[in-house]
């Protein structure tokens, strides 16, 4: 076939769903010249966003779990895009990107249209401010790597500033107040304690991490983690507690403010590092896009096909999807897991499309929830087929959970580079754990 008559798949949107997808579609429909495979993102590097918290608090050294998709995208058969889509066109099936800036201001790739014959949309999700006056002035996020790198900058220059500085450290310079107990928000406290700690055995004699670094949760539900079993989240919560980190259950938050949060009953939370992890939803640009269903949260509505409801050259997966659970008992949830599943029937559901033959459905497997507190400890409850053997539901912690809870990761580098490579890498940095630093301190 020459290129013109090849089919024109574009994913947009290359995270925990689109970049597996494109990889996979690029090795197989790519490689064999049965279609053409265009991957668009915002950023020119892919990282995984379950590790942002890591990267936040300095853990995770940059550039590690960071890819670049220029490499990746000639690696395996697929072509890569740099843009920002804000716009599509159905009638003459285009997307199209707006310019894309340096830090400056400065243009250096051109708005530019993209024609499709099948579109699959991944743009993931956003923190959700609410609406809440001083949230998007004065608080972090961990949508990007940029953000997550901004916030562990910050972080280390607080901590540089509380050192040096001749005055007493005074209430909340080294406070950190964290909306949002759910996964999100419990895992970056727990990181934070830990990479608080480490620094402070680095260089910083003078600090007390009890009297002078205050971490605090704030959730307006009556339980940090109210999505996971009630046994768990008192587990966590205990744990938390352990470490010296606040939780404050049943605030609303009202402001956030340069000094702290402030919340509907008038308390103050003084904490002059604030971090927004209180709920999330689709990227605006999709609530306006060509007359498409979507909910309150901007996500677009689609069938278990993972189809729009109003095109069926549409696809729509991963965090920015509003898909049925099979039992009709709710919405699959925006997690990486549902996004990896996704992505493994979207890569049949396209040789199918291609061969003219039915679409399959998509059925959410849960397998269960681990929340890893850095290396303090890991908890959660698995189900699915190894829970079956014990119970509908097994609780699981320790080294044991953590090796679960690592494998989700292991899963998604397996689906981008294969055993062979993600066996050496894991070898390798095995072998050199010893001779890196366990905290970015620059
Ligand atoms: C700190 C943190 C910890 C988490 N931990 C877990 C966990 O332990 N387990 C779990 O199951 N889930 C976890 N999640 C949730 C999980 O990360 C998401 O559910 C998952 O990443 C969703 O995958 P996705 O492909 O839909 O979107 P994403 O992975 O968010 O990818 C979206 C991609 O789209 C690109 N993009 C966005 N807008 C545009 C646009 N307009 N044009 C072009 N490109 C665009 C982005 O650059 C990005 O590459 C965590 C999330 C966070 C923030």
């Amino acid at each position: 076939m020459t290129t013109e008559q090849l089919h024109r798949v574009v994913i947009v949107g290359g995270g925990a769903g689109g970049l597996e997808l494109a990889t996979r579609l690029g090795a197989g429909l790519g490689r064999a010249g049965r279609a053409e495979i265009t991957l668009i993102d915002a950023s020119l590097t892919h990282t995984w966003k379950p590790l942002l918290h890591e990267v936040a608090a300095g853990t995770l050294n940059a550039p590690e779990g960071q890819l670049s998709y220029l490499v990746h995208a000639r690696a395996h058969h697929f072509q890569f895009r740099l843009g920002r889509v804000t716009r599509l066109d159905r009638a003459t099936r285009t997307v199209h990107t707006d310019a894309t800036r340096d830090d400056t201001g400065a243009e250096f790739v051109p708005a530019r249209s993209f024609s499709y014959d099948t579109l699959i949309i991944a743009v993931g999700s956003v923190a959700n401010d609410f609406g809440i006056p001083g949230v998007m002035e004065h608080c972090h996020f961990l949508d990007r790597r940029e953000q997550a790198d901004r916030f562990q900058q910050h972080l280390l220059r607080t901590f540089y500033t509380a050192v040096t500085q001749t005055a007493p450290v005074h209430p909340g310079q080294l406070g950190i107040a964290i909306a949002g107990g759910g996964a999100t928000g419990v895992e970056l406290a727990a990181e934070l304690h830990h990479s608080a700690q480490e620094l402070i055995g680095y260089l910083f004699a003078g600090i007390n991490i009890d009297r002078h670094i205050k971490i605090t949760i704030i959730d307006a539900a009556n339980r940090i983690l109210p999505g996971l079993p009630e046994k768990l989240s008192a587990q966590v919560a205990e744990e938390l507690r352990r470490l010296g980190i606040d939780i404050l259950t049943g605030e609303r938050i009202a402001q956030a403010r340069a000094d702290g949060f402030l919340t509907a009953g008038g308390r103050l939370i003084p904490a002059e590092t604030l971090v927004w992890a209180a709920g999330i939803k689709a990227p605006d640009f999709l609530a306006q896009i060509d007359g498409l269903d979507c909910n309150r949260s901007n996500q677009l509505s689609v069938l278990p096909t993972l189809q729009t409801t109003r095109d069926k050259d549409i696809f729509v997966f991963g965090d920015c999807a509003e898909c049925p659970l099979a039992d009709g008992s709710g919405m699959v949830p925006p997690r990486a897991q549902a996004a990896h599943q996704q992505a493994s029937m979207l890569v049949k559901s396209m040789r199918c499309k291609l061969e003219g033959r039915p679409l399959p459905v998509y059925r959410y497997v849960d397998y269960g929830s681990l929340i890893n507190m850095s290396r303090y400890s890991t908890v959660g409850s698995l189900m699915g087929n190894l829970a079956r053997y014990w119970s509908p539901r097994l609780f699981v912690e320790g080294f044991f959970a953590r090796l679960v809870y690592l494998s989700l990761y292991k899963m998604h580098l397996l689906a981008l580079h294969g055993v062979v490579n993600v066996t050496l890498t894991t070898l390798a940095n095995l072998l050199t754990r010893r001779t890196r630093p366990r905290l970015k301190l620059h």
